[in-house]
């Protein structure tokens, strides 16, 4: 008999997924339990400014994956446009401020626009804030969201169409993010993750629950929904994928958790369900 192994070096959780924390709370949760990276989403970032910010999270010795998140780019007129575009700028300059090496993107909707428009709107306003990502050194990465949130969060539902966005853009600095929770239904997930290959930016993992109690904070543990996972993590893999997986989990339930009891659950499923 030999002890699987445990290993946690890919582990990364994004501060949403510990919501209730503080980013201060959050790295030392995270450095105490072992997890060795981070996502920094904008509103735990706030607080302290980019500055403060980045100082704590290079002292924290803690890997920065991600900044989350920009996009809503598309809007009813020009100036709310020009406005969104240099909200994306401000993230940019955040995430080089941080140290981390990405911006996600969900990229927006309006209730009521013609999705091709809307879509129409956010490969515009990639293309504009592309520039300034290359400068700052900071990639973007296009996170198609689940149709169920085509009215008002992204226009991008799969991710044949990020990667169409991609292909059209031809940029380095522009790739996509795999999100289980946003994809799993797609029967062309498999094939268009093999197409995506190199510009697979970042991987995220939860669960789907059956029933989904609320449209956007009922996300589960990873192995109490019906997503195949460990699937979904070969067929990343085999294109190539050896980032961090991180665990973003949106849950009214497990924010009222105690959070470093948490931290560990998330651990335990990582090990068994990932
Ligand atoms: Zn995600």
């Amino acid at each position: 008999m030999t002890t699987p192994l445990v290993d946690f070096s890919r582990l990364c959780i994004h501060t949403m997924t510990t919501k209730p924390w503080t980013l201060e709370e959050t790295i030392d949760g995270y450095t105490r339990a072992g997890v060795p990276a981070i996502t920094v989403w904008r509103q735990h970032l706030e607080p302290y400014g980019p500055d403060e910010a980045g100082r704590m999270l290079r002292d924290s010795g803690l890997r920065v994956v991600s900044l989350c998140r920009g996009g809503f780019f598309p809007a009813t007129n020009a100036a709310a446009r020009e406005e969104a575009r240099n909200d994306n700028r401000r993230a940019i300059d955040e995430a080089a401020a941080i140290g981390a090496p990405l911006v996600v993107l969900v990229c927006g909707a309006i209730p009521g626009m013609d999705l091709a428009d809307g879509r129409q709107q956010i490969l515009d306003g990639i293309a504009a804030v592309l520039p300034h990502a290359q400068a700052a050194g900071v990639k973007l990465a296009i996170e198609p969201l689940h149709p169920m949130y085509a009215d008002s969060r992204s226009a991008v539902n799969t991710l044949e169409q990020a990667n169409n966005m991609v292909a059209a853009l031809r940029s380095p600095w522009l790739g996509v993010t795999v999100d289980v929770y946003h994809l799993w239904w797609d029967p062309m997930l498999k094939s268009e993750i093999a197409r995506a290959a190199d510009s697979i930016f970042s991987f995220h993992v939860c669960d789907w629950r059956t029933p989904t109690r609320d449209i956007l904070n009922d996300r589960g543990m990873m192995g109490e929904g019906c997503i195949n996972i460990k699937r979904i993590r070969g067929w990343v893999e085999d294109a190539g994928f050896r980032g961090p997986i991180e665990v973003e989990i949106f849950s009214n339930e497990f924010w009222d958790w105690d959070q470093t009891r948490l931290v560990e659950r998330i651990k335990q499923a990582y090990l068994s369900a990932v």
